[in-house]
């Protein structure tokens, strides 16, 4: 099972994506994650991106495809993988169509989480409060959003066309979503 939890930051995507992930055996690929470790470990990949995260804008795409190239060849996404925060463009869609063409293996769905804008804000200030991430102060989280709407947002469109999206109210506690989730799969 292969898998894209597409929505805007603040939407509660990455909660959804560990705990179906972990429901469901299958591995859990968060991009923001895994540049947050390359950084925390000084890697040279963790030097390259640490400004461009933590102001909020986007690395670039052959970066993150290089990165998702590697990452889902090793051995436990054998049984499928949720990708949580890729692909963000549509340069990055296309990459990964490609990549899963040449492994003879096909996207089965695209989640989609949405939330009234009011309601994002709301869930972006309790974060803000409770994580203390750099690329989490008000500034850097409108920013975030302002290239959402800009680069991410045609995603939904661009996989509307392919048939897979399923689409997601993200309000409601976390198993409420997470019931809505099971069901739309
Ligand atoms: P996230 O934890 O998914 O919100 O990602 C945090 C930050 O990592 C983003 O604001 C970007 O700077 C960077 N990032 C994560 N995933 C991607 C991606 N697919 N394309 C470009 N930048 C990304």
């Amino acid at each position: 099972m292969i898998l894209v939890f597409l929505g805007p930051p603040g939407v509660g995507k990455g909660t959804q994506a560990k705990l179906f992930s972990e429901a469901r055996g299958i591995a859990h690929i968060s991009t923001g994650d895994m540049l947050r470790a390359a950084i925390a470990a000084g890697t040279d990949l963790g030097k390259r991106v640490k400004t461009v995260m933590d102001s909020g804008q986007l690395v670039s795409d052959d970066l993150i495809i290089e990165l998702i190239n590697q990452r889902i060849l090793e051995s436990d996404c054998a049984k499928g993988y949720i990708l949580d925060g890729f692909p963000r463009t549509i340069t990055q869609a296309e990459a990964l169509e490609k990549l899963l063409k040449k492994l003879n293996k096909t996207l089965d769905a695209v989640v989609y989480f949405d939330l009234p804008e009011e309601e994002l804000l709301t869930r972006l200030a309790g974060r803000r409060e409770q994580e203390a991430r750099v690329d989490d102060t008000w500034e850097v989280q409108k920013e975030r959003l302002r290239v959402y709407k800009n680069k991410t947002e045609s995603l939904i469109d661009f996989y509307q066309k392919t048939g897979k999206l399923r689409k997601i109210e993200s309000s409601g506690s976390v198993e409420e979503v997470l019931a809505k989730v099971q069901l739309a799969l």
